[in-house]
């Protein structure tokens, strides 16, 4: 199986993804954390060239082939592989994170982000993608006291971009409500652990 953790900045991902992978461990599944861009040689690569650098390095076209020749890299090397010798992978970030960070956050549309994964990796796509939802005020404050930031301004990014990211996240869930969901990250981390369990209940069977 293969799930995708997505969401903004200070949401605990990181936190909730190890909590997830314990608990699926736990039903008796082998299962590697991974993460993007990166998961190989040749992502980490490139994603040391999308996140070193100035904040606006990258032309935004630039930037999604770049998310999109690491995703490409990642999903043959590490994901198909992993998945086809029975093991589960859960994947920090996927194709939801461009289609929000390059997409709507940059001025993409979602078609070309979806084009160019088509090209990349053959369109593939998580069995589950879990989007973890905290309120922005919040999620700004975490990520800010994590990083160093100002709440206003986390990453190089300014409050209007990551609520675009936000409502975008929020109207792929609306699309596909039968791979993407959105999971309250609010309250303490046992609870939105429970939350993400629940999410991913059918495919435990
Ligand atoms: O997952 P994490 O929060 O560590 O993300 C690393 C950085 O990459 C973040 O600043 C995120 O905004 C950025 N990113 C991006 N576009 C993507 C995926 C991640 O700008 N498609």
């Amino acid at each position: 199986r293969f799930l995708s953790v997505e969401g903004g900045e200070g949401v605990g991902k990181s936190t909730q993804i190890s909590a997830l992978a314990k608990a699926i461990r736990g039903h008796g599944h082998d299962v590697i954390i991974t993460r993007e861009p990166g998961g190989t040689e040749g992502a980490e690569a490139i994603r040391s060239l999308l996140l070193s650098g100035s904040a606006g390095r990258w032309q935004v076209r630039a930037e999604a082939l770049l998310f999109a020749a690491a995703r490409s890299d990642h999903v043959e090397r590490l994901i198909k592989p992993a998945i086809d010798s029975g093991k589960w992978v859960i994947s920090d970030r996927f194709l939801e994170s461009s289609r929000a960070y390059q997409g709507d956050g940059s001025g993409l549309l979602d078609s070309e982000i979806m084009q160019l994964h088509a090209i990349g990796s053959g369109g593939f796509l998580p069995d589950r993608t879990l989007i973890l939802q905290l309120d922005e005020a919040e999620a700004s404050r975490r990520a800010a006291q994590r990083d160093g930031d100002t709440p206003d301004r986390i990453g190089g990014r300014d409050a209007a971009f990551h609520a675009m990211v936000h409502q975008a996240f929020v109207r792929f869930a609306q699309e596909e409500p039968d791979r993407i969901y959105l999971v309250d990250a609010g309250g303490d981390p046992d609870t939105v652990t429970k939350r993400l369990v629940s999410a991913i209940s059918d495919l435990l069977i």
